[in-house]
């Protein structure tokens, strides 16, 4: 290929949300898919692009809000930028967020000036009387600025024209830092330039040693022609200038947040538009002071209540259907003479496990996930942020961390990816140790069908519906409560530091298209974590009743192992059969119940899994009381984390410290509250 007709390699960047995937595809021809949820992994997709006779070729890399923090999807983007040197970089914006994508776009211009910035989703800041001054911040970047709106027809035209127009450019704006911070990277940079890899800005390889606190000799490597000893030694120094200047990665995080914050002061102006003052009045409402907690309060207890009072029928149906295709099942393999014990295996073990977690998850799933849907995408999650970021404050941590915690409520590893939104590694890491103290979804089934047994076995209806939603509410208020009191903790012990700065923006109150919604969340979210749960529960079932029908001696292995663990449970308020059901349920905590109830039948048999009744009845005959109820919703609440959460911790954090600290803060804490509940209840004779 001659020089003339050398591919151009284009890489596109932007935080997650902006609109990239559906710039990349109008660019490409391809059909990469468009998701919205947090923490999604992808690898860069690539395509080719042709425009007036010269080809590009387009990669699409992971959305990020930074490159500071390393994250899995930060390290590809970053990894991309600094080692395959893309001709051209388009950072994609929301133009009406521009002060948040800010962000990233001054971190890639510390390490090349190649860059087009394109302002996305101009129709969206329009409607929000959002006006940025492209000219200007042309100016101020000394980078091209184009704005597009992606989902109309043509609407690339600027894009297309400043590729083509597009000359090298070594001069573009790069931020500054405090007069310490910058005398600590040009120290860095020093000491790393005898050993950097080709083409690696030492500033950025300084920036990324300092900015981020914990894979500093895994970075070393990667950026650096090293030796063992050397990089020890290079280590050891950059640790001690780590020391020697407090904050540093803070530091380095707030003044991007800062330079941001100033470039859009003057490039931003903001008029009001009739969308603008609806949006206003009703943040009146839901932000106001004295009616931001009652209105959330009841929109939770609401969706509880809708979850709760529409999943009872749904679930009996189910698992009446699961009853008989058991039954029919179970006839036809013994029909065709196959061993009876195998059977069994296949029925009453795999089958049975399945048919629990099936219909006992999905209907409340089902109901919960569309609806949580339907507030996110008219733009509540932001907005619940900003009335817990007082509290999250007060805690030593960040307002965002209530984003996570949202996230949380779906699924804890969410929540732990979802902390990236968090600029600083302290807060950030306050929010992923927090982030399993939430309930997530694997949790809500248990935590709902005790509290329905219980409450709605002991009261009449409509009420018992009510009450269990509440019930509900007060262990989420519990978890959140709990979250806040960690939080505290960790940041005056383990994670002490200084508070980032932070501004959260209110994006519009968008209409919520219901249709869409609704089968978004459902594949989505539904169907991806009843997969997980299924994909989990049929070798739970087969590894269960191989445990229940093995014997040593006189007794089965899951005899052995639960009277093993009896003392332990009944100190906790709970028993043997409870614990060894937490710990088979490590892969998902959705098979914590369907374990109990098979160790518990063991012998026997139970019929119907959907009769409340019956299940109460079971449990009561197995010696257990309302302390027990309560302290197995409590331990359901706040237990070690699953093994999916444990390993994206880890991915997240690089760090087996801060994952064993993740385990064993939800633990300490749920067998410190039952060894409390347990001993007023004796003390009060219960
Ligand atoms: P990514 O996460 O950055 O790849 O963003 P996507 O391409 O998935 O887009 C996120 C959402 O924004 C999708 O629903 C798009 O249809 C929508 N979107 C993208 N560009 C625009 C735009 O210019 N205007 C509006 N109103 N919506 C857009």
């Amino acid at each position: 290929m001659s020089a003339e007709n050398k591919e151009i390699r284009i890489a596109l960047a932007g935080n997650p949300n902006v609109g990239k995937s559906t710039i990349f595809n109008l660019m490409t021809g391809l059909k990469q898919h468009t998701g919205n949820w947090a923490g999604k992994t992808v690898d860069n997709a690539e395509g080719v692009m042709r425009l007036k006779g010269k080809s590009y070729r387009i990669y699409d890399l992971p959305g990020t809000y930074s490159l500071l923090s390393h994250s899995y999807e930060e390290e590809i983007a970053r990894d991309f930028l600094c080692f395959s040197k893309p001709d051209i970089t388009i950072i994609i914006c929301d133009a009406a967020n521009l002060e948040r994508n800010l962000n990233l776009a001054l971190q890639i211009l510390e390490i090349t000036s190649d860059v087009i910035l394109c302002l996305n989703l101009i129709d969206e800041a329009d409607k929000r009387g959002i006006y940025t001054d492209s000219v200007k911040l042309t100016q101020i970047l000394k980078i091209p600025v184009v704005e597009v709106c992606a989902k109309k027809k043509n609407s690339l035209l600027p894009l297309y024209k400043a590729i083509e127009e597009y000359k090298k450019n070594d001069n573009a704006f790069k931020p500054k830092y405090t007069r310490e911070t910058e005398s600590a990277i040009n120290y860095t940079e020093k000491l790393l330039l005898p050993y950097l890899k080709r083409d690696i800005p030492p500033r950025t390889a300084a920036l990324s040693l300092l900015g981020n606190g914990y894979t500093v000799r895994d970075e070393l490597t990667k950026l650096c022609d090293v030796g063992n000893a050397d990089a020890e030694k290079l280590r050891i120094e950059i640790s001690k200038i780590k020391k020697a200047h407090t904050g540093l990665s803070d530091n380095i995080a707030s003044c991007l947040i800062l330079t941001a914050e100033g470039i859009c002061n003057e490039v931003v102006s903001i008029r009001s538009t009739r969308a603008c003052e609806r949006d206003r009045k009703t943040d009146r409402i839901v932000t106001g002071r004295f009616t931001a907690i009652p209105v959330m309060l009841f929109l939770f207890i609401l969706i509880l209540w809708l979850t709760i009072s529409g999943a009872n029928y749904p679930s009996a149906l189910l698992s009446e259907f699961f009853g008989f295709c058991e039954e029919k099942i179970y006839n036809f393999l013994i029909g065709i003479n196959m061993n009876r014990d195998f059977v069994s295996l296949l029925c009453e073990g795999v089958f049975r496990t399945l048919s629990w977690v099936v219909s006992v998850m999905l209907p409340p799933m089902a109901i919960f996930f569309p609806l949580f849907t339907l507030l996110e995408d008219y733009g509540l999650l932001p907005r619940i942020a900003f009335n817990l970021d007082r509290c999250f404050r007060k805690c030593g941590a960040c307002g965002k961390q209530a984003l996570s915690l949202c996230m949380s409520l779906g699924c804890n590893a969410c929540g732990v990816t979802g902390a990236r939104i968090i600029d600083s590694r302290r807060e950030r890491l306050i929010a992923i140790i927090t982030a399993s103290l939430v309930p997530c979804n694997g949790k809500f089934p248990t935590i709902i069908s005790i509290i329905s047994m219980f409450i709605i076995c002991s009261v009449t209806a409509p009420f018992s519906s009510i009450l269990s939603a509440l019930s509900l509410a007060v262990v989420l208020v519990l978890a959140i409560f709990m979250t806040f009191l960690s939080s505290y903790f960790l940041s005056k012990t383990l994670l002490k530091g200084e508070q980032s700065s932070f501004i959260i923006e209110m994006p519009p109150y968008r209409k919520v298209q219901i249709g869409k919604t609704l089968v978004r969340s459902f594949i989505d979210r539904t169907l991806v974590i009843l997969g997980r749960a299924v994909a989990v529960s049929a070798p739970a079932g087969l590894v269960i009743w191989l445990l229940a029908n093995i014997n040593v001696g006189d007794s089965s292995i899951l005899s052995i192992c639960t009277e093993f663990l009896d003392p332990f449970g009944r100190l906790l308020g709970l028993d043997g059969v409870i614990i060894f059901a937490f710990i088979l349920g490590i892969p998902a905590n959705e098979i914590v119940v369907p374990i109990i109830i098979m160790s518990y039948t063991a012998g026997g048999n139970l019929t119907d899994i959907s009769d409340l009744y019956a299940l109460k009845a079971l449990l009561s005959d197995n010696g257990w009381t309302m302390l027990t109820a309560v302290n197995m919703v409590l331990f359901t609440l706040f237990h070690f984390p699953c093994s999916t959460t444990c390993i994206t911790i880890y991915r997240e954090t690089k760090s087996l410290k801060w994952t064993g600290a993740a385990i064993i803060l939800p633990t300490v804490i749920g067998m410190g509250i039952c060894l409390i509940t347990t001993f007023i209840a004796r003390l009060m004779g219960i």
